[in-house]
């Protein structure tokens, strides 16, 4: 038994616990990342990466690196077919990506395991992060002042005491377990049969980039057929909320349903691996236990349908990485650490129901077509835009409680197709180009590691309180005049529309991006106001006389 003492222990290296720890680098917080796996399971998962998943990529710099992995952009939609030999029914409309006036970044689909290499090879690269292999979590127990977690490692068994535990260790969680914190919702809505396998099939699909072909609608043997990279597809059956977990398909069983959904008796392939997925609708009932969180789907699981889960569980790890490293380094108080789970449980419940709905929306493209209903599968293709856009759910969630001070503005309802931008506290605070220092930046390039406060030209006031507050203080804090004559050069009028801000008003984004406060006005003693603010956002006393 050995013991040794670390700000943050990660549990699980799939994307989320990848993303936490990179994120805690970023802000210098050392990490211990275990993962129980010694070798990497490479079978496909997620392919969607969303628009505000790409923003993180981008701003982390992977961006560029992922952008040669990408499908080509008119992969999204579905073809629906007999087989992909066989005739072709329909296609959902080509989804265009959102404009640069909506996001500085651009959307990949891409398979999960490129991201997960991209994400490995930057924590490796960091000296903060100490990533273990072949290393389970057993156990946990915790007090006032740290936790203290069993790890196996082959026969050694040894104890490690951490400040903070993130248990990013997937669906069937221990440290979840640990914590005995239950699930709501839905356990199996369906099992997934999921077959990887490896072909050419280059004369039939190279012309035909899509999401999926979703194959046998007319005789209903559904199967969906995706690229995943190279000549590398999978084949996915769905099992609906059976009972039984159905056993991975043989590998000649495997064959002859992908030569099926092909429409080629003859193909040859290579079967690479058979995997059978419990597909649920669940969320945690809380992400925190003292002083462990919980992130991904060891917090929530959802359908495939919409493309979320990754999703979702890459940003619960934005809005904790900057939480902790606060909390850590002094900077604020533990009530900071508390609004993690108001804020993203919310989040994960409005996927959770999206995503199944979207199953709905699939069930009713394969009966149109089954019914042969020509009016019917036009509405069903054109309703399949929403599935795969769903611009306003990726983007235009607002937290409604938690590290935020509301200014009285309407919490509308979300509509999970069209984005609508909004400055109001709880929103991702919206992108517009700047210019600073004569470059090109996005407002979400300021968005990193300390609150940032935008005002426009009438407010330098407020612009000069924050300054003069973050020389004194130990708070981190930025600020800008956003304007044609401001810090940042943007039309006047765009700005304060966007931001829905009065000439002399102000918004403090948090680190993550998100509104935290907003101010109409400037009222006599602006750096009255804003210390007000912050106490009220946690930061603690200390930190704002030091
Ligand atoms: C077929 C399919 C398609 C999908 N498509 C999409 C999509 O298009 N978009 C999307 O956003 N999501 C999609 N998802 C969901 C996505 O794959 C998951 O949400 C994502 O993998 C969750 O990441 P995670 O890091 O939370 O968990 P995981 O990826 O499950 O990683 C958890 C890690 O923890 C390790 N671990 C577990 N227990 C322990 C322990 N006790 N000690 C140490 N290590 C441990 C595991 O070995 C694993 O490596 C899809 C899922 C499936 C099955």
């Amino acid at each position: 038994v050995t013991t040794s003492r670390i700000p943050v222990l990660i549990v699980g290296a799939g994307p989320v616990g990848l993303s936490m720890a990179l994120l805690l680098a970023r802000f210098e917080i050392p990490s211990v990342l275990v993962e129980r796996d010694a070798a990497r399971s490479r079978h496909p998962k997620a392919r969607g990466i969303r628009t505000r998943t790409m923003e993180l990529f981008r701003q982390w710099g992977l961006a560029e690196e992922l952008r040669p992995r990408a499908q080509a952009a008119e992969a999204l939609r579905f073809i629906y077919c007999d087989s992909l030999a066989g005739e072709e029914i329909g296609r959902s409309p080509e989804l265009q990506p959102p404009p640069d006036t909506i996001t500085p970044a651009e959307t990949y689909r891409l398979p999960q395991e490129v991201v997960e290499d991209a994400l490995l090879r930057r924590v490796l690269a960091e000296p903060a992060v100490v990533v273990r292999r072949g290393v389970e979590l057993v156990g946990l127990e915790q007090d006032s002042s740290g936790v203290a977690a069993t790890l196996q490692d082959g026969d050694a068994v040894e104890t490690v005491r951490a400040s903070y535990l993130v248990g990013a260790d997937g669906v069937a969680s221990t440290a979840r377990a640990n914590l005995g914190i239950e699930l709501t919702g839905t356990p199996v809505l369906a099992y997934w049969q999921s077959v990887y396998w490896r072909a050419d099939l280059g004369d039939l699909t190279a012309d035909r980039p899509c999401i999926q072909f979703l194959t046998g609608a007319r005789t209903g043997a559904f199967v969906g057929v995706a690229w995943n990279r190279d000549d590398r597809w999978v084949t996915i059956v769905q099992r609906p909320g059976a009972a039984e977990r159905p056993e991975p398909l043989s590998a000649e069983e495997a064959s002859a349903l992908v030569r099926r959904a092909v429409g080629r008796p003859d193909l040859e392939l290579e079967v690479l691996d058979s995997k059978t997925f419990r597909i649920g609708a669940e969320v945690a009932e809380r992400y925190r236990r003292g002083r462990v969180f919980l992130a991904g789907d060891a917090a929530h699981s959802m359908p495939p349908t919409g493309g979320f889960g990754m999703n979702t569980g890459i940003q619960d790890a934005h809005n904790l990485a900057w939480k902790l490293a606060f909390v850590l380094r002094g900077t604020a108080d533990d009530e900071l650490l508390g609004s993690y789970d108001e804020e993203r449980r919310p989040v994960a419940q409005a996927n959770v129901d999206w995503s199944v709905s979207n199953a709905a929306r699939m069930r009713e493209l394969r009966e149109a077509i089954a019914d042969d209903d020509a009016d019917r599968l036009a509405a069903a293709l054109q309703d399949q835009m929403n599935h795969v856009g769903a611009l306003g759910q990726d983007l235009g969630f607002r937290y409604a409680s938690g590290a935020l001070l509301e200014d009285g503005s309407e919490l509308t309802s979300l509509d999970p197709v069209a984005y609508e931008p909004t400055a109001a506290p709880g929103a991702r605070a919206p992108h517009l180009w700047t210019e600073r220092s004569g470059q090109r930046i996005s407002t979400l390039d300021l968005f990193d590691s300390s609150y940032v406060l935008l005002t426009p030209g009438g407010g330098r006031e407020w612009a000069s309180a924050a300054r003069r507050l973050s020389e004194k203080t130990a708070i981190p804090l930025e600020a800008y005049v956003v304007g044609a004559g401001g810090d940042l050069v943007a039309d006047d009028e765009v700005f304060s529309e966007l931001y829905d801000l009065a000439e002399s008003g102000a918004v403090l984004v948090r680190p993550d991006g998100h509104v935290a406060w907003r101010s109409h006005g400037v009222p006599n003693d602006p750096a009255g106001a804003l210390l007000d603010a912050l106490a009220r956002l946690h930061i603690v006393p200390g930190a704002l006389v030091a």
